[in-house]
């Protein structure tokens, strides 16, 4: 499937999510960026659309400041999703990550606003909380929506299966320059010589079977989506 094909196919992927989490009771609200921090992970696709999605000045700016923060400690995933659902279903051992709070902000944060926040990626769409994380401590999601998310992450990785996954500085690092682009464009971006992760083919889905009947009609939703 063409590039232009499958960024299509993500922003039928975030509506039919952002139309569910819209009808979720949620304490989420502008300027609560508590979730905004430098441990978010996206796609190698997801970083296309942010990238077209903004002016080439702005990629420049993005870039530079990019750059300039490239040393902040953050979360650095090991296993794409995946990756993980198929080494659950093998019931193979799945390598600890390393996922400690390194406190650090996320590098598009701004004065606790997002710059890009109509391109953001699942990763951050999926940030929901039924109360104030920065009071609570933590996010308080339901195991439904826990589940729904999973799925989501799964389908975006397919829709990329020939791309990478990683922390998002990184993989907007990666993605900024022409050379990696082009190289993505073809398919042959080496994940791993970039420091990012090899993407997998949805293959088994993770969802609980207390989930299983819930969540058909959102599958139906992904099945249905027209290119
Ligand atoms: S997930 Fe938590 S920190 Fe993020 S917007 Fe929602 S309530 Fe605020
Ligand atoms: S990209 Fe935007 S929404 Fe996502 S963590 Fe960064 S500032 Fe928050």
């Amino acid at each position: 499937m063409s590039l232009a094909k499958r960024l299509e196919a993500l922003n039928q992927v975030y509506q039919i999510y952002d139309d569910y989490s819209a009808a979720l009771d949620l304490a989420c609200e502008a300027s609560c960026a508590h979730c905004c921090t430098a441990n978010v992970t996206m796609t190698t696709l997801e970083a296309c659309k942010i990238m077209d999605g903004i002016t080439a000045s702005g990629r420049q700016a993005l870039s530079t400041r990019l750059k300039s923060i490239e040393e902040i400690p953050r979360f650095k995933p090991l296993l794409t999703t995946n990756r993980m659902a198929e080494l659950c279903a093998a019931s193979a051992k799945i390598p600890a990550e390393d996922s400690t709070d390194q406190g650090q902000d996320c590098a598009l944060l701004d004065n606790d606003l997002c710059t890009i926040y109509d391109l953001r990626p699942f990763g951050c769409r999926c940030f929901v909380s039924r109360q104030n994380c920065g009071e609570l401590g933590y996010a308080d999601i339901d195991d439904f929506t826990a589940s729904v998310n999973t799925v989501f992450l799964q389908v975006i990785e397919h829709l990329d299966a020939e791309g990478c996954s990683g922390n998002l500085l990184d993989v907007l690092l990666v993605m900024a320059t022409n050379d990696n682009r082009r190289a993505y464009e073809n398919g042959k971006l080496n994940c791993e010589a970039n420091g990012l992760i090899v993407n997998w083919e949805l293959k088994v889905l993770m969802i609980p079977p207390e989930h299983r009947e819930k969540i058909e009609p959102i599958l139906q939703q992904l099945r249905h989506i027209h290119l």
